[in-house]
């Protein structure tokens, strides 16, 4: 679009308070680039500074976040006000991210669970909604170890379909489920989370026509498989929003309180006000409904195990400080 185009537009939007509505989709060195709202993918952003009040305040605006800005006689911009935000991300730092798509391989590397259940314990305590993409779907049955697939697809299914999380299943090479994926972001602003290998970058290719995010066999190549100093840039995938880095890169339980853990499992979390007193640890405690439930059968016992996992290592390092 030209120039001009923009600026006309950038103006309609704003007519009521000379301040048009933007989401900031890149910061580098001082600069946000904003995308006015409603401008047509692959439009141009404009290059904004914020206001020194800002600084005053202790406020950074921050890749995602929703602002109000106007336009400078150069053709630059101002951000003027952000408006409130509803998550927030440190590593990498990114705002109002509303989906995170927690992706697993069926093999190659094989399936975790314990990590699956830590990522989601980080997702659950940003408070934001995650749903699980089982990826390398064309190894469960050629190449690949089949046999160590199958087990994969079918543990995630019967214990993570049960707790209400969404499960997609992916092949990047075989381009399958891709479509389906991509329907499911419309209107999101949101992350890929996952370890490194599982195709996360090559998910992102096989949805954004056009987009070659440098996936690992490169990257490993030439020993830049940590990208530690990059910045956040949200990708425009027509219709919604994903950052270029995996979210959650950090997997440590440094800002977790050892009280929110079991609020971070879904199922405990609705189980808990049944339990005889309230903070209950469900470790040892009389009259526990989260043991009860295990017991049962109707808590899965390797989220159970893991919880237990978690705990234990919060209290170590919680005694190392
Ligand atoms: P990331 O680290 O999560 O971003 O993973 P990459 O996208 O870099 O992929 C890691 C490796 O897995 C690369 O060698 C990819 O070619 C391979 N890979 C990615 N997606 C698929 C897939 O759908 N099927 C198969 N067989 N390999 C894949
Ligand atoms: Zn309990």
């Amino acid at each position: 679009m030209a120039k001009a185009q923009a600026k006309a537009k950038v103006k309609e939007a704003g007519k009521d308070n000379n301040y048009a509505n933007g989401l900031i989709v890149k910061a580098l060195s001082g600069y946000y680039y904003v995308r006015a709202e409603g401008e047509a993918r692959n439009s141009i952003t404009v290059q904004c500074r914020a206001r020194g009040v800002f600084k005053k305040r202790g406020l950074t605006p921050l890749v995602g976040d929703r602002v109000k800005f106007s336009l400078t006689e150069n053709g630059e911009g101002t951000v003027e006000e952000l408006l409130p935000r509803s998550s927030e991300l440190i590593r990498p730092a990114v705002v109002n991210v509303d989906l995170a798509i927690l992706v697993f391989s069926v093999t190659e590397p094989v399936l975790n669970l314990q990590l699956l259940d830590k990522f989601l314990v980080h997702i659950e305590h940003a408070g934001i909604p995650a749903i699980l993409c089982l990826s390398k779907q064309d190894l469960e049955n050629d190449g690949g170890d089949t046999e160590e697939a199958a087990i994969a697809v079918s543990s995630v299914n019967r214990i993570y379909r049960r707790l209400g999380y969404e499960v997609y299943g992916t092949s990047s090479r075989k381009s399958s489920g891709i479509q389906e994926l991509k329907e499911r972001l419309n209107g999101h602003l949101a992350v890929f989370a996952g370890q490194s290998g599982v195709g996360k970058s090559s998910l992102l290719n096989a949805i954004v026509p056009g987009l070659t995010l440098e996936t690992n066999e490169i990257s490993n190549r030439l020993g830049r498989g940590k990208h530690t100093t990059r910045h956040v840039e949200l990708i425009d995938i027509d219709g919604a929003y994903v950052a270029d880095t995996p979210g959650f890169s950090q997997l440590d339980f440094g800002e977790l309180g050892i009280e929110d853990l079991g609020y971070c499992f879904v199922e405990m979390r609705q189980l808990s006000p049944d339990c005889k007193f309230r903070g209950c640890t469900h470790v040892h405690e009389p009259g526990c409904a989260v043991r009860a439930a295990v017991e049962s059968g109707d808590i899965d016992q390797s989220r159970y195990d893991h919880y237990l996992l978690f705990l234990t290592e919060m209290k170590d390092i919680k005694r190392r400080y």
